[in-house]
């Protein structure tokens, strides 16, 4: 009998909102020739489900039920190798995963048990080849603590309301900076305090603060970290 075929690399970024994870990640999956897996996405198409099937996004049952009807896939971005568009059945939900709405229920709806259960699988199974960047908050310490490197950022509130603020502007979208910062705050309570899969660091992560660095730098150090472990030749 064969032996099961190794796995590439998998490199986990965990952190809380708008710390720099999506822009650390794609660079550093496209300086690897890896995907990148952003699985908030996750979490933001059952809030979306629920919400559009008139559902309270704090209902176990409701957001359940969303979860189980949602018929989930990911598609690479035509501008490269990120698996960063997401549809439901046909219909592409990619644009409406970053509303105010979705915002403002994704860690209601995150915080739930049966929805994190349903969510896990899904999750393995988008790892399982490896030669991917995947990004979250409980992707090193629940989804994947067999990693081959594990990294936590971090970065003050301010800093990230500052930069969520930006990206939202740049894309088009009128945002108040105080209600992102708000929000920012709601959702790190709740992520950080919820009863399963909390948001922290694994005990072995490298842990990066992005306050006063370039997302270059912090692809830089990781890059570093892989080589360190000879999962590439140099950084
Ligand atoms: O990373 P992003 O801000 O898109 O994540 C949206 C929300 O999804 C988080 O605030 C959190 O509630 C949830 N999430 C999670 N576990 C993950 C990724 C995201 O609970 N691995």
């Amino acid at each position: 009998m064969s032996a099961p075929a190794a796995r590439g690399p998998i490199v986990t970024i965990d952190g809380p909102a708008a710390v720099g994870k999506t822009t650390v990640g794609r660079l550093l999956a496209e300086s690897l020739g890896y995907l990148c897996l952003d699985s908030g996405l996750f979490y933001r198409a059952v809030a979306l489900a629920t919400v559009r099937a008139g559902g309270d996004p704090d209902s176990p049952d409701d957001a359940v039920a969303a979860a189980h009807a949602l018929r989930l896939r990911f598609a690479p971005d035509p501008s490269g190798r990120f698996a960063a568009r997401a549809f439901d059945g046909d219909c592409d939900i990619t644009q409406a995963l970053f509303s105010p709405e979705v915002d403002g229920t994704v860690s209601l709806v995150s915080r739930i048990p049966e929805v994190r259960a349903a969510m896990l699988d899904p999750q393995r199974e988008a790892l399982r080849e490896g030669g991917i960047v995947a990004l979250g908050r409980d992707i090193g310490t629940v989804v994947c603590p067999e990693a081959d490197v594990k990294v936590y950022l971090d970065a003050s509130p301010d800093v990230r309301a500052r930069r969520r603020w930006k990206e939202r502007r740049d894309a088009g979208g009128e945002i108040d900076i105080a209600d992102i910062r708000n929000n920012l705050q709601a959702r790190d309570r709740i992520d950080s305090q919820r009863s399963i899969a909390p948001l922290q660091a694994a005990p072995d992560a490298l842990m990066i603060s992005t306050d006063d660095v370039t997302a270059a730098q912090v692809v830089k150090a990781i890059r570093a970290s892989m080589a360190e472990r000879g999962l590439i030749r140099e950084a």
